[in-house]
């Protein structure tokens, strides 16, 4: 009998902050994509992103046939960096590699459908090809698809703030089936 709780179980050994959501309470809006393609300055570059991910409408309609997800979160304190760009590109890699190794661990145990959303945009390469290199490992982030994060953890009752370096967070989202 497959269960949650031992994914759970082991993200709490890797260290991960956990949280078990209802898939349909994740909230998808179009409005993401506007941040994405007017203002990020790594707009097209990355494969896991925007404008080379699924569409919103498409997404949405996949999230319809998950049931549970996981919220995953490591923090970091970024306040001695002074550089806290390159920072977080270094950091949100070990995060990732944490967080794929649950969606293994997820599949191994019987939700075959486990898709993980990742921390950030992916860095797996140091500059993205025309075609992926390691598609195995491509994965895109919960914001790429219209994911809004902060009203997600406000009805968690978690506190997420950008631009604070004492408490960086990688933020990946397990979805399971
Ligand atoms: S695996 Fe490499 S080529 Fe593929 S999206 Fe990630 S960084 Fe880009």
């Amino acid at each position: 009998m497959r269960s949650s709780q031992e994914i759970i179980d082991r993200a709490e050994k890797l260290g991960l902050e956990t949280y078990i959501l209802d898939a349909s309470d994740i909230p998808v809006e179009d409005r993401g994509r506007l941040k994405c393609a007017y203002g990020c300055r790594g707009y097209g570059k990355r494969l896991s992103c925007p404008p080379h991910t699924i569409s919103i409408n498409e997404f949405r309609r996949i999230l319809q046939e998950y049931s549970t997800a996981i919220l995953l979160i490591e923090e970091f304190d970024m306040s001695d960096e002074e550089d806290i760009l390159k920072a977080w590109s270094r950091l949100r890699k070990p995060s990732f590699h944490k967080m794929l190794e649950l969606e293994y661990e997820a599949f191994r145990k019987g939700f075959t459908y486990a898709q993980l959303l990742r921390p950030g945009a992916c860095n797996e390469c140091d500059t993205c090809a025309d075609k992926c290199i390691k598609p195995e490992v491509r994965r895109f982030p919960p914001e790429a698809v219209g994911i809004n994060l902060i009203k997600l953890t406000e009805k968690l009752g978690l506190d997420i703030r950008f631009c604070d370096p004492k408490h960086v967070k990688c933020v990946g989202i397990l979805l399971l089936e």
